[in-house]
């Protein structure tokens, strides 16, 4: 185990492939609200934290306009509240290592992990945290990839400025779709949204201010089957299928907004590991997965609803049951429930 939190802990480093072999306490995989999270509370725990994230701190908070339901801010922007949570985190001690993306999270025998890096670094340590969040699901339809940033997008916040004045379409019926088919209002002259079902499944509160907006229509009962582009390779026109009537028509949209779900981004765990029918890990009440010492939190995580506040709730438990995980591996008894390891010292 790592001593204290003075500095990384460089074991072992190969010259000549530029490779390293570093030691920590955790390692926690994704900088989004579960990951700086649990960078904090490991931090006030003195325990010695790395957080690796493929980009920037923030995670979904980056690709969302304004959060609204984080109790204390009544109305936040994303980045400005990720900013928070990154400065608190590692005012607290955690070390922050951005631009470096996760690819493999193992248990070696001996129950250490083992993390490597897309450069080939080599994280040991006898815990981990999965914060690595989920990938937008794609429709799957043709022209869907080919009109990919010309026209089709999965980030509002990120692209909605390029629809200034034209006619756009969402796909999807929950709080994602929802909320931003709303948020796309204010560039967009008009927008529909498209679903399968003839009801949504979004919050009552985000339905009733999509309802009331002019600007936006609901085409139920009804999927998009084609993108198709113009003669510059640009979107303009989408296929639409009535699932109920079984009418098909062409909807005249420069932009497509899909906001359908979420794939979590478990593939780096190498062994195997707990999961339900949608590929969500599943925990005991103290955030560790199937295997021993590997905690998983947030959006990667199987449970009834993602957001800031859940994300942030799994992280603290992962984060203080860690804790306790290492206690008993330093003293010994690294078999003992992780309830019966004694008091959160923090
Ligand atoms: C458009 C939109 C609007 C939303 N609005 C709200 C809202 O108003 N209120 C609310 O409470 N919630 C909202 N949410 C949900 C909320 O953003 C998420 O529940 C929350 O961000 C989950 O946090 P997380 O840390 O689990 O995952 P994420 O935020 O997804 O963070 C995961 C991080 O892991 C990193 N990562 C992934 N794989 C790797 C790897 N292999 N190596 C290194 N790093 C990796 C990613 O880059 C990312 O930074 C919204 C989500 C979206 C998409």
């Amino acid at each position: 185990m790592a001593d204290g939190i003075s500095g990384p802990d460089l074991v072992a480093g190969d010259k000549l492939s530029g490779v390293s072999t570093y030691e920590y306490d955790v390692v926690i995989v994704g900088a989004g609200p579960a990951g700086m999270c649990a960078g904090m509370y490991a931090g006030r725990a003195m325990l010695k934290a790395v957080v690796l994230e493929r980009g920037f701190p923030g995670g979904e908070l980056l690709n969302t306009e304004l959060i609204e339901d984080y109790p204390g801010f009544e109305s936040v922007l994303g980045h400005e509240l990720a900013e928070k949570f990154h400065t608190h985190a590692a005012k607290f001690g955690a070390e922050f290592r951005t631009s470096v993306t996760v690819e493999k999270v193992k248990r070696l025998d001996d129950g250490t992990f083992e993390t490597v890096a897309d450069n080939g670094d080599r994280y040991l340590s006898p815990t981990v945290i999965v914060t690595a969040g989920g990938t937008p699901v794609k429709l799957g339809i043709p022209g869907e990839l080919e009109y990919a940033g010309k026209g089709v997008s999965y980030c509002a916040i990120c692209d909605g400025a390029f629809f200034r004045g034209h006619t756009i379409a969402v796909v999807g019926g929950g709080d994602a779709a929802t909320e931003e088919a709303y948020f796309l209002t204010r560039y967009a002259e008009k927008v529909y949204l498209v679903h399968r079902r003839d009801s949504l499944r979004s919050s009552k509160i985000l339905q009733q201010r999509l309802f009331a907006n002019p600007k936006i229509e609901v085409i139920w009962d009804s999927v998009v089957e084609a993108a198709v582009g113009d003669a510059a390779g640009l979107l303009n026109t989408l296929k639409l299928h009535n699932l109920k009537t079984d009418e098909r028509r062409d909807l005249k949209a420069t932009g497509l907004f899909v906001f359908v779900g979420f794939r979590p981004n478990t593939g780096i765990i190498a062994d195997h590991v707990n999961h339900d029918d949608m590929g969500y890990i599943v925990t005991d009440p103290h955030m560790q997965t199937s295997i021993r010492g590997l905690f998983a939190a947030g959006d990667l995580r199987s449970q009834l609803t993602r957001q800031v506040t859940t994300a942030v709730g799994d992280a603290t438990t992962a984060a203080i049951a860690a804790e306790k995980y290492l206690k008993l591996i330093k003293d010994g008894q690294p078999e003992v429930a992780i309830e019966n390891a004694g008091g959160y010292s923090a």
